[in-house]
């Protein structure tokens, strides 16, 4: 595989939002149209590998990374959202995050029955939330075909809370 370019791009900003967190800071790949773009790609031919027929992103920056990827492909795509955000009929989840607990919620017309969801965030850490977004996509009886994340943080084992998922994962720490 050609260089990713977003390698180097990734900032490590320690004790952010607490102390103890080195917190991933992906805003320098945004900022830089060639990785950006090579990120966005390798997900959504992750993506149609899978079989996808929807993407799901994580709010916020699975939002970003998420929507080029269901363009990409001309897929839906569908916002799995923060606590008190979507505005019509929806099912919610909570989890526990690598700082605190949250809870997030879909549309509950989001998901049609049987449709492959493939999900976006940034980064895997505990995958707690990446649990829950596969559970509110069960909960609307579609599957979840794959997960796509540009970091995966391997020291939280976050594959061991998504068992079954097809995981892929463009850097690793
Ligand atoms: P988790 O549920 O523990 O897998 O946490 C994943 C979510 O929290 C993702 O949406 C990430 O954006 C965010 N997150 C957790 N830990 C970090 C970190 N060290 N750096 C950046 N983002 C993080």
């Amino acid at each position: 595989m050609a260089e990713l370019l977003a390698q180097s791009l990734i900032r490590d900003v320690p004790d952010f939002p607490l102390p103890g967190i080195l917190f991933k800071d992906v805003t320098p790949v945004l900022e830089d149209p060639s990785a950006f773009a090579q990120v966005c790609k390798l997900l959504a031919a992750d993506a149609k590998t899978k079989g996808a027929e929807a993407i799901v992103g994580i709010e916020s920056r699975g939002f970003i990374f998420g929507v080029p990827v269901a363009l990409e492909l001309g897929l839906p795509f569908v916002m799995a959202r923060k606590l008190g955000k979507l505005p019509y009929d929806k099912i919610s989840e909570e989890y526990a995050l690598e700082y605190g607990t949250n809870t997030v919620e879909m549309h509950s017309d989001a998901m049609s029955p049987g449709q492959k969801a493939y999900v976006v965030d940034d980064l895997l850490a505990t995958g707690g939330t990446a649990a829950a977004a596969a559970r509110l996509v069960e909960r609307l009886q579609g599957s979840v075909c794959g997960f796509g994340f540009l970091i995966e943080l391997t020291f939280l084992q976050g594959r061991e809370n998504l068992l079954g998922y097809p995981i892929t994962a463009l850097i690793e720490y």
